[in-house]
């Protein structure tokens, strides 16, 4: 296994729109393997392939305590939403930067395993809200996105100062 090269915003590739995967074969099943590896070690709790620069629909998610409980999603597709839930959204590439997003409070989604096989899954909480967040991953869009142009400019600033900092 490795450790995979989180993207950082504002880079311009977190913005591209992941393509469907086609064939769920043993080289996908080792990069879903790095991904894990790469989410686990960060740590966070989802990645979606559009992170680690590699623009295919998939998506690793592990919201428990023991991680313990991997969850792949190839090709999602959010089915239903219901309800409205605000909560404080992170993201590892956006590493020290935390804000309220709106999101729907019950999902149920579509999606391929880890083996290729479909299945159909009802989420809510901290699950139902990740999932959210890393199928926007696939269509480019980030959780900052949501936030006002004030905030946004903040952010950047704040980010402008630390890659300075980093940089010296
Ligand atoms: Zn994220």
């Amino acid at each position: 296994m490795a450790i995979l090269d989180i993207l950082l915003y504002p880079d311009e590739r977190l913005r591209t729109v992941a393509k469907p995967v086609d064939t769920v074969d043993k080289d996908l099943q080792k990069f879903l393997d790095d991904m894990f590896e790469t989410m686990y070690k960060a740590p966070g709790i989802g990645l979606a392939a559009t992170q680690v620069n590699m623009h295919k629909r998939a998506v690793v998610i592990d919201v428990s305590e023991d991680k313990n409980e991997p969850l792949v999603l190839i090709n999602p597709e959010i089915l239903t939403k219901e309800g409205k839930i605000t909560g404080e959204e992170g993201c590892l590439s956006i590493p020290g930067i935390y804000d309220n997003v709106s999101r729907a409070e019950r999902i149920t989604f579509q999606a391929l395993d880890r083996d290729g096989n479909p299945y159909e899954m009802e989420a809510d909480g901290l699950l139902g809200v990740c999932v959210q967040h890393e199928v926007d991953h696939l269509d480019g869009k980030m959780f900052v996105d949501y936030l006002s142009a004030m905030k946004r400019r903040k952010i950047n600033k704040k980010i402008q100062k630390n890659t300075l900092r980093t940089s010296n």
